[in-house]
């Protein structure tokens, strides 16, 4: 049988506004902004999601989860994050690996990425060493370097027998 192996990729922006909780990674970042959305706008965890629906061509994450749905208001992306790997696992895929970047000014991500690594690992049950998690300013250029947004990438691979 033929080794099956596919490519996904995600995109995803979220503006940042003063007092909201800044949910990143899975975890929650000690900052002044935080990202608002529908959900808790966790913009690493929408990238991984629809890089992983791309590439099992599932449409994306707002097909399966829609903002307009009152049962999605404020939740938790990782157990949207889930249901992805659900949704990949029951057409039999399996995550080969994970590359990202996140783009934001301040704070400084580096610190956090080792606990948002154990973090998605677990969630999505997968090794550590399967998630590349980078981060990068804009140099001060743009929505991301004047501090209005969070912008996140994401490429995955994922294979089936
Ligand atoms: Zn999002």
């Amino acid at each position: 049988m033929k080794l099956k192996i596919r490519t996904g990729f995600g995109y995803d922006v979220h503006q940042l506004q003063e007092g909201l909780d800044f949910w990143l990674g899975g975890i929650k970042i000690p900052h002044t902004h935080g990202a608002l959305g529908h959900s808790d706008a966790d913009v690493l965890i929408h990238v991984i999601c629809d890089a992983l629906l791309g590439a099992a061509n599932m449409r994306d994450i707002g097909f399966h989860f829609s903002d307009k749905d009152p049962k999605y208001k404020g939740i938790d992306s990782k157990i949207l994050l889930k249901e992805v790997i659900q949704l990949l696992t029951n057409e039999g895929y399996e995550i080969g690996n994970i590359d990202s970047t996140i783009c934001l000014q301040e704070p400084k991500v580096n610190p956090h990425i080792p606990t948002m690594k154990t973090c998605l690992a677990e969630v999505m049950g997968i090794p550590e060493e399967d998630i590349s998690i980078k981060a990068t300013t804009t140099e001060h250029l743009g929505f991301v370097g004047k501090k209005e947004g969070v912008a996140a990438f994401a490429t995955v691979l994922i294979q089936k027998q």
